[in-house]
């Protein structure tokens, strides 16, 4: 009896014992998990919780044209921000900011009431109301300065250049091309906090310095670019067109002096669409469409028939080449066949006899194309009579 009861208790503590050894090994082992395994993601939660991270923006890359000139640049702006556990007097905040940012007093409460490390209220606020803001001295209300994209001309080769979204990055032309050049690496403000989020006293701000992009030099010129809008613009008009493309280009080695493609758009408000458009009747859909199109560069994006330009190319061959010479007489009824189709000029009646020069003037289709397609013509080219051919 007595050594039954022994065995009975020896079998019970052997069982207690495995189990608290089972449970302590599985204890154990989570706690392995989360100490090695899982430090990474439990040391950033509370680093979270106790570093308060604010920005500090790079300041993008200028575009300069071949002569000196900005053609885009940056404005300090400043984001007003507020850090809850920080302020002292709500209401004050609250007024002072609806009335400085011309904001609703509902948007401004909630935000300011909201409990988060850090609310941003409003960004690409004028310095000068940065600073207004900034003297009246509120706990818990953070100026930072920031960059805004600026382009000094306006529209001026608004479709090459192209522009910047709310966060600076490029949207479409060069700022998007050379977005990893020009936008630059931004830095940050980094400070220790409390459980509760108010900073602790004596611990310095960590403050990781932010890289200003590249600038972006191009051999666009502006004074060209001007003369070749003022031009365009004026051939809009008289021909009401749909739009007006020019461009000004260096045979020698391809660099673009000028781009223009009216009407141009104003790049410090890229999306406000042209004036007389009725937006009120347009879906979200249709004034994207709308933005795009007007944003597009047809010089670069749209195809086009090459038939005029390249008669430059045809005829100057045919001149170094001797295949004519200026005073050539050509006889144009209106067409031309060349094997089996009749190419037609653009005045039906045909241009009669014409030299050369003429021809070029007149921008004869027969003088310039025939050679090029048929080089056994040439001598009856020469002739005039390669029309009976
Ligand atoms: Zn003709």
């Amino acid at each position: 009896m007595f050594d039954k009861t022994k065995t009975y208790h020896r079998r019970k503590i052997v069982v207690v014992f495995f189990m608290c050894a089972f449970m302590l090994a599985g204890l154990m082992g989570r706690l392995v998990y989360l100490m090695v395994f899982r430090s990474d993601y439990y040391q950033e939660k509370a680093d979270d919780l106790h570093e308060r991270e604010r920005s500090i923006k790079a300041a993008r890359g200028k575009i300069i044209d071949s002569t000196g000139t900005v053609l885009a640049t940056n404005r300090t702006v400043c984001t007003v921000s507020v850090i809850h556990s920080q302020i002292k007097d709500p209401e004050t905040v609250i007024s002072v900011l609806c009335k400085e940012l011309n904001l609703s007093e509902e948007t401004v409460r909630k935000r300011v009431e909201k409990v988060s490390s850090i609310e941003r209220i409003k960004a690409n606020v004028d310095k000068e109301t940065g600073d207004k803001i900034r003297s009246y001295d509120l706990a818990g209300v953070k100026v930072d300065e920031d960059f805004k994209r600026y382009y000094p001309y306006d529209t001026t080769a608004s479709k090459v250049l192209g522009f910047t979204g709310s966060d600076n990055q490029g949207i479409i032309g060069l700022e998007v091309y050379y977005e990893e050049y020009l936008k630059g690496i931004d830095g940050t403000i980094l400070t220790q906090t409390d459980a509760r989020g108010i900073e602790l006293d004596g611990e310095a701000e960590e403050r990781v310095e932010a890289v200003p992009g590249n600038n972006l030099h191009v051999t666009l010129d502006y004074n060209i670019q001007m003369y070749c809008e003022q031009a365009a613009k004026k051939v809009l008009e008289e021909k009401e067109a749909e739009y007006v493309s020019i461009i000004i280009m260096n045979p020698k080695d391809g660099s673009i002096y000028a781009n223009v493609n009216v009407p141009e758009f104003d790049l410090n408000n890229p999306f406000v669409l042209p004036e007389g458009t009725d937006t009120a009747s347009m879906t979200d859909q249709q004034k994207n469409d709308a933005l795009n199109q007007m944003w597009r560069n047809q010089s670069v994006n749209d195809t086009y028939e090459p038939g005029s330009t390249f008669k430059i190319i045809t005829s100057t061959i045919a001149l170094e080449e001797g295949v004519v010479s200026v005073n050539d007489t050509f006889s144009c009824p209106g067409f031309a066949i060349v094997e089996d189709r009749k190419i037609r000029c653009h005045k039906v009646r045909g241009h009669g006899t014409e030299t050369f020069i003429q021809g070029i003037q007149n921008s004869c289709k027969q003088v310039y194309t025939i050679w090029i397609l048929v080089p056994e013509l040439e001598n009856s080219l020469k002739n005039g009579d390669f029309l009976e051919v």
